[in-house]
This record gives C-alpha cells, structure tokens and sequence, in this order.
C-alpha cells in the first residue's frame, strides 16, 4: 500500500474488491509501459479472484486532454477521431497481450456535467477557486493530508514542480480542476466559461461512480504525484474519506536505466515488440521482476523470456502426450504437487511476487518433464491441471503453436513418403493424410513395429497433431 508505505494484510468486508486502475491517454500507440500497467494489474486481478474475491475491474480512457488536441491540430483531425483511433489501438493491443478486459472502460468525456457537480462542490466547500480566463484550481492549503500517498510536505513537493504560466495560482502544487478553451478546441459550457476539464477530476469522478468502494486503486509510479495526490485531495475534499483503501503502483519500464517514455523518445511500442516475440514472452519478461521494481528493457531478456516460454510450453505438451497414453501406473507425484502450488499460494499473497510464483511454476515444469514416464496418467493429470492452472492466473495458456498445425500438408507428405512406399496418399487433404498416417502406424503397432510407431507418433506430435490409443483404435486431434 504506497499510502502506508507498508505491506498490509488485504481484507475486504464482504468479499468483493474495487478495482480502479488509471488508463491510458490515447493520443498515440500504446508503449511498453501501458503492457506493464496491463499485465500487471491483469494479474492482480486474476489473483484475487483465485482467492474467491469478487473483483470489480474498472479502468478509465482518458479521452480529453493537452495531447489530444495536440495531436489533432498537427494531424487536422478532430480530438474524438484521434481519441478513437488510439482507444482502438489501446484494446487490441491488450486483448493480444492476453489482458482479462475489465468490467467498463468508461470514457472521460462521458462525464463532464459529474465533473461539473465535483468542482462546484468543491469551490463550494472552499476547496478550489477560480482565476477569471483560465479555469478552476484546487487550492492545496484547503487540503491538509495533501503530500500524504507521495509522503512528502507541500514544502518538499514544491521544489520539484515548476511554476507554470497560471502565475495568479496561490501556490505552484494547485492544479486546475477545469481549464478555459481556446476557441478552435474541444470544449464544454461551464458555470466558470467554455473550457475542458483538468486530467485529475475524471478519476476521481469516474472511480467515485463505479466502484462502490475502492479498495484498490492502481496505476503506474509515475502517477503518485501528481495525479493520485491530486485524485485524494478532490475526492477527500469533497467529503469521501477514505478515497481509496489500498494504492498498488508499478515500476517503470527503463531503457539504459532511463524511464521509457514518449517524451523521452526512447518507447517501443507494443506493436513493435510483438513483431519480434509472443505476447506470452512480454508477459514473462515482465513478471520476472517483482511489480514495483524497475525492469530495464533490453532484447536479451525478452530472448530469454522466450526460451523460458519454449520450456514451459513444452513442458504441458509433453504431459500432454504422455497422459494419452494411459499408464495406470507408477510414482505417486501429487504430494509434491500440493508442494509447490503452496510455494506458489505465499509467494503470489506476499504483494503478488510474481518471480517466486514463476519459480514455483518452473519447479512444476522440471516434475512434470521428469514423471513422464514414471508416473501414472491420473497423477499426471492431476499435475497438468495445477500447472495450466497457476499458469492461468499469470495469464499464461502455454498452449501449442497454432503455426505448426496449420499447412501441414506438405510437410506430412513429405514425412510420409519416407515411411511408406505407397503413393495413394499424394495430393489427399490435411485431415485424409492424418488419417492415412495413423491408419499406417495401427498397421504398424499391429505388426509389433513399435519403435516405428512411437516415431510417428512423435512426430504428428511435432506438427501439432496428438494421438489417443484407445479401445476403439487411435484417435487423433490438432493440440
Ligand atoms: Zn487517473
Ligand atoms: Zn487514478
């Protein structure tokens, strides 16, 4: 909890868990650092709800802002075609990543007249006033807890903010709640003349509205200060305390230890690493470091990741294949297990320290890879089905490369010309070569040709293609 500073025990009432997670400003192609946010809190969702708590997920687009119209001006367009075009981007490029979407996006400029209703309220209450031809500010002084989640006094705060052009603020720390419009930008009438509203009132408005009680709120670091700060002091000040019971935030994505970011120039963006790695690399590389410490983005790291991967994946085909086989029996594995899901369960309680989780996932991978043949199919099962499990709340499926099954053809018939000297086969689809080859290795079995057998079962399973031995004959099915 960065508001305590603390680990603290995590409990809710009832069973049930607001979720609020600040999303992202969609004025351009979402970077590394959005995949981090995304996973990152798709896994602490995913987490609570394995510990049966009832999650309610809710993050904002933030569809207003300085960038926006930025952005617009330069490309000609209007703010609502950029905001579209990169809300767009933003989704694709999570449902890619594997991210659980959450239960509503809702969308900033969908709620200005309830910012309208906050700020009155708080310029009512004393806490915001307003400077004639630049909008409303919230005055700090009128909030005594301010500094409190970045844990620094007004005093420190200010030494690292600059002052800005609106120099009839009270103080450089008020930030403005609702900014005056130039004439050609997006605007909305106010009580206070035609202008937008400041980033931070959306949040607080939006969390206020849909999560019932926020017991998480989350977002990157770099949002501590200003923009949580400010989310407190408007929601607090507006006589909802507490705003938020637990404040979860990320580490930064750094590039030779630079924080990567668009200002920086230095991001690459999701699209771009997904040209090179699988989402389930990215998603690995980044659960390798625990989420509130910096990750220094380097190519090595996602190669790495995507060997681990390799592994891992392999690991539940294997298991796969062998389950197919049906041995009744063997060494018992489930103590072990139960072992390790337990190593799993404390490292993911102990504020969701996923490298630990991950160790505890690549110690089921070495059992698995090394029962496969002393172990019986039940027993296996049962710890294939642990390890897709724990897999899953990482937001990991490991499953087969769907590339391998498809256009197989060729390649199978190649395969096949080197088993057979029949030719009846040349030119049948897909499913008949598969059927033709697992006729042929029947035949082969029948023969006691076993070796030759199991070849050809290795390497179907090398296309993607598993066997089952059953009673009734072999069957077959695309992994
Ligand atoms: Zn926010
Ligand atoms: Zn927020």
């Amino acid at each position: 909890n960065t508001l305590s500073g603390e680990k603290q025990e995590f409990d809710t009432p009832d069973g049930k868990v607001g979720l609020y997670v600040c999303g992202p400003t969609v004025y351009d192609l979402p970077h590394l650092g959005h995949a981090r946010v995304e996973i990152v809190f798709d896994v602490v969702r995913r987490w609570l709800e394995y510990r049966k708590f009832d999650v309610k997920y809710v993050q904002n687009i933030t569809d207003v802002d300085d960038k926006i119209i930025k952005k617009a001006g330069e490309e000609g367009k209007s703010e609502q075609e950029i905001a579209e075009r990169y809300t767009k981007a933003f989704f694709s490029d999570c449902k890619k990543l594997g991210v659980k979407p959450s239960a509503l996006y809702p969308k900033a400029t969908e709620h200005v007249p309830e910012m309208l209703a906050l700020i009155g309220k708080l310029i009512e209450s004393g806490h915001a006033y307003v400077i004639e031809g630049a909008g409303v500010y919230y005055d700090i002084s009128k909030f005594p807890d301010y500094g409190k989640l970045s844990h620094q006094s007004p005093e420190q705060l200010k030494a690292g903010v600059r002052i800005g052009v609106e120099k009839q603020k009270r103080s450089p720390l008020d930030f403005a709640l609702w900014k005056a419009a130039k004439p050609d930008e997006i605007q909305w009438d106010s009580p206070w003349g035609k202008g937008r509203p400041g980033w931070h009132i959306e949040c607080s408005v939006m969390s206020l509205k849909y999560v019932e009680r926020l017991d998480i709120h989350g977002g990157g670091r770099d949002l501590i200060f200003p923009h949580h700060e400010n989310e407190i002091a408007q929601s607090e000040g507006a006589g909802h305390v507490p705003f938020a019971r637990f404040w979860m935030h990320n580490g930064f994505i750094t590039v030779n230890k630079e924080k990567m970011s668009k200002s920086l120039g230095n991001f690459q963006t999701i699209r771009q690493v997904l040209k090179q790695y699988e989402p389930e690399a990215v998603r690995l590389f980044m659960l390798s470091t625990h989420y509130r410490g910096p990750i220094d983005f380097a190519p090595e790291q996602l190669d790495q990741a995507s060997n681990s991967l390799e592994g891992l994946r392999r690991s539940r085909e294997l298991a796969e294949d062998a389950i197919s086989k049906n041995k009744t029996e063997g060494t018992p594995i489930k103590k072990q297990v139960k072992e390790i899901v337990k190593k799993f369960e404390e490292a993911m309680d102990d504020d969701f320290t996923t490298p630990n989780a991950l160790a505890a996932l690549y110690e089921l991978s070495t059992l698995l890879n090394n029962s496969l043949e002393s172990t019986s199919a039940k027993e296996l099962k049962y710890a294939l089905s642990k390890y897709k499990k724990l897999a899953g709340v990482l937001g990991f499926k490991f499953k087969r490369k769907k590339a391998k099954a498809k256009k197989i053809g060729k390649k199978l018939e190649a395969y096949i010309k080197t088993i057979t000297s029949d030719t009846s086969f040349v030119g049948k689809g897909e499913d008949e070569l598969i059927d033709y080859v697992v006729k042929l290795r029947d035949e082969m079995r029948k023969q006691g040709k076993f070796e030759l057998s199991d070849q050809i079962r290795a390497k179907l399973s090398e296309f993607g293609i598993i066997l089952e031995d059953t009673a009734e004959g072999t069957k077959w099915r695309r992994a």
